[in-house]
């Protein structure tokens, strides 16, 4: 057994080193994961401004994943081998949030409000130049802590060590690739989907897409839904397309409302919007293509910018009765049908057209780059240094070319 982790360090912006650390430690109730798949999530924004979630720094970076368990405690629920999902976070398992199986990323005991308040607010969730992860509860820096290790909490390590609550097995016959789209693509977007009660045959705007816009695509497909996207980007719209997108309006048309309630006829807009950039220019033009009564799902938020959302309350939510909501991640209780969804194999072909590049960790850089080049879905790395074929998919470099 290798005596060393190896993780991926962004030490200042657009540099990327591999570094060796000390193989990690488990407790009880954690367990070690060969790490096989790390998607890569909004990291490529910390490689190019160095700004940091409050649980990460400059070297603890990443948080989704897929591997194989490489070792347990005695009376562990799971076995050396077992090949599971790694979600993100360190819940404590005993709070409402916890005990109702939603999702651990707004477990309790996260002190959300009071690293609001106890900080400036426009960089409160936000460390700036790469200083220390914040000792906070609930975070991943947490399980370093609670098993005494020197790293292995986070998602960019050749190991990692994960709560059992936030490991699930998988079937022999998933391949990993697929069931790396369980946290922020088809995960997150999974659990809004779910709660907004999307229907066969609803009509779903999704507006500004990246990863977490293909993964609503997807998802409201899944179910049947019919779905119009609101975007501009031309590559990305020939992704959406190839995902199951039914209907692609453009912006910037001055006639672009007209165009959503001439296709959703008398409910006069979309029974459900999700919006996925976290820009004003998308969520104003959400708030318009929602019908009365509709629900409008925010998944987009910007780290470099917490510019206030632009609602006129009376006009805009009272008088129109709708529904605003938003969320980070999976509830623990839905990753049974997120399972059987990642599964299914028209959704594994649209996911083809969602994963765009895969690279070994020690091409970090690369696949940043690739992910600030907004020609690209979902990006993995592969920490085991195995990647199959790195780079642009197949598939897809045909098309990137005619967008050169
Ligand atoms: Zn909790
Ligand atoms: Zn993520």
């Amino acid at each position: 057994m290798s005596n060393t982790n190896t993780i991926l360090t962004i030490p200042e912006p657009k540099k990327v080193a591999l570094k060796k650390k000390p193989y990690p430690k488990i407790a009880p109730g954690y367990s070690m994961m060969k790490v096989e798949i790390a998607p890569v999530c909004i990291e490529h924004q910390v490689y190019k401004e160095h700004r940091f979630e409050w649980h990460s720094d400059k070297e603890r970076q990443g948080h989704e994943g897929v591997g194989t368990i490489c070792e347990v405690l005695p009376g562990s629920k799971f076995k050396v081998g077992d090949r599971v999902i790694m979600y993100q976070g360190n819940p404590c398992q005993e709070c409402f949030v916890c005990t109702r199986g939603l999702s651990p990323t707004h477990c309790l005991s996260i002190p959300y409000e009071h690293l609001c308040e106890s900080q400036n607010p426009d960089t409160a969730l936000e460390i700036l130049g790469g200083g220390h992860a914040i000792d906070a509860p609930g975070g991943l820096k947490d399980i370093e802590n609670q098993c005494g290790s020197e790293s292995g909490g986070f998602g960019f390590s050749k190991f990692r060590i994960a709560n059992d609550y936030m490991i699930q097995k998988i079937p022999h016959d998933l391949p990993f690739r697929y069931a790396a789209l369980a946290n922020c693509s088809l995960g997150c977007t999974y659990s809004g989907i779910e709660e907004m009660d999307v229907k066969k045959d609803d009509w779903v705007v999704v507006a500004g897409v990246g990863f977490i816009g293909f993964g609503s695509i997807i998802n409201a497909k899944y179910r049947g839904a019919r779905v119009i996207v609101l975007g501009r980007n031309p590559f990305r719209m020939e992704q959406a397309k190839k995902m199951g997108a039914d209907h692609i309006v453009n912006p910037d048309d001055e006639d672009w409302l007209e165009q959503i309630h001439a296709l959703t006829g008398p409910l006069k807009g979309a029974d459900h919007v999700i919006e996925a950039s976290g820009y004003p220019y998308y969520q104003k033009k959400c708030l318009k293509a929602v019908r009365r009564f509709g629900n409008m799902w925010l998944y987009g938020f910007l780290v470099e910018s917490s510019e206030p959302l632009p609602i006129r309350l009376l006009d805009e939510i009272h008088n129109r009765s709708v529904r605003l909501s938003g969320s980070h991640d999976v509830h623990v209780k839905h990753r049974e049908g997120l399972l059987r969804m990642l599964c299914n194999p028209e959704v594994q072909c649209m996911a083809d057209h969602l994963i765009t590049h895969e690279y070994n960790m020690s091409q970090g850089a690369e696949a940043f780059e690739a992910a600030l080049s907004k020609k690209a879905g979902k990006i993995f790395l592969y920490p085991q240094e195995n990647c199959p074929n790195p780079g642009l998919s197949n598939n897809l470099k045909e098309l990137v070319a005619g967008y050169e």
